[in-house]
């Protein structure tokens, strides 16, 4: 049964991929302290490969939903971290905003002066942020809501940055929630619609949290997110993020589940 057209979302979504791309810019490559085969298997590791066909579909064009898709590697900036460390937990593992440190807690980056880091926000981050918010702010003008879908996948088994035990089992989808921004119907909705897909669901484990824009967040109660995130072993051969011969399928159950759950979700 599939009631919905596949990559349809009605034009009030926001679909954010904060870590899809696998683009190191030539300007920013000699910051880095690894080789070329050191690198790209840190992008195969650190990647949530293929998450904007997967979640936006092959016709991501023709879907209403806005798309939002960060233009570099998480490993130049994550886009998907506060902007100030101070605010923001992982900058204490050398992975804030600006990673210094490789998924194996080694180092990953020379140090940067201020005018670096600046310059490194100026081009990546903020424009982001700033389209983000313009896709967030047209749909409160246009249809009075919004709700940002956060699109990620993950790795099996937990990588050494995560501090979490690479023996214990991980769901098959996990989606991620915030106290403000997630109503208890809305978080339901989407545990239930890719439970009854059949799937293993973890709310909140093995990753946490929703992500909303900084001018809306915990002020505006009309925006609603959550976070989706795809355990990669359901769509690609990890050792070298190749998609399996299941990807376009398992693409099409996804967004079906996601448009399931916003029409269950009461929003
Ligand atoms: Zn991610």
């Amino acid at each position: 049964m599939n009631s919905f057209p596949a990559a349809s979302f009605p034009p009030w979504v926001v679909l954010h991929l904060p870590h899809d791309s696998v683009e190191i810019p030539a300007e920013v490559r000699g910051q880095f302290l690894l080789d070329d085969r050191e690198l790209a298997a840190e992008l195969t590791r650190m990647t949530d490969h293929r998450t904007l066909s997967l979640f936006a579909g092959q016709e991501a064009s023709t879907s209403a939903a806005a798309i939002v898709r960060a233009t570099v590697s998480r490993l130049v900036v994550d886009v998907e971290r506060f902007e100030d460390d101070e605010f923001e937990a992982m900058a204490a593992r050398g992975m804030g905003a600006i990673y210094t440190f490789k998924s194996d807690l080694k180092p990953l980056r020379r140090s940067l002066n201020a005018g670096e880091r600046e310059a490194l926000m100026a081009a990546y981050y903020r424009p982001h942020h700033a389209q983000l918010e313009a896709a967030v702010s047209a749909a409160l003008e246009g249809h009075a809501r919004c709700l940002v879908i956060d699109c990620h996948s993950f790795p099996s088994v937990a990588l050494p940055y995560e501090l979490a035990d690479p023996r214990a089992s991980r769901p098959d989808i996990c989606i991620g929630s915030d106290e403000f921004h997630t109503g208890t119907a809305l978080a339901n909705a989407f545990v239930v619609a890719f439970q009854r897909e059949g799937w293993s669901v973890g709310l909140n484990t093995p990753f946490a949290g929703a992500l909303v824009p900084s001018s809306r967040y915990r002020k505006d109660p009309r925006v609603s997110a959550v976070m989706v995130e795809v355990n990669r072993r359901l769509y690609l051969r990890e050792r070298d993020a190749a998609p399996l011969a299941s990807f376009v399928d398992i693409g099409n159950r996804v967004r079906r589940c996601c448009q399931e759950a916003l029409a269950t979700s009461g929003l």
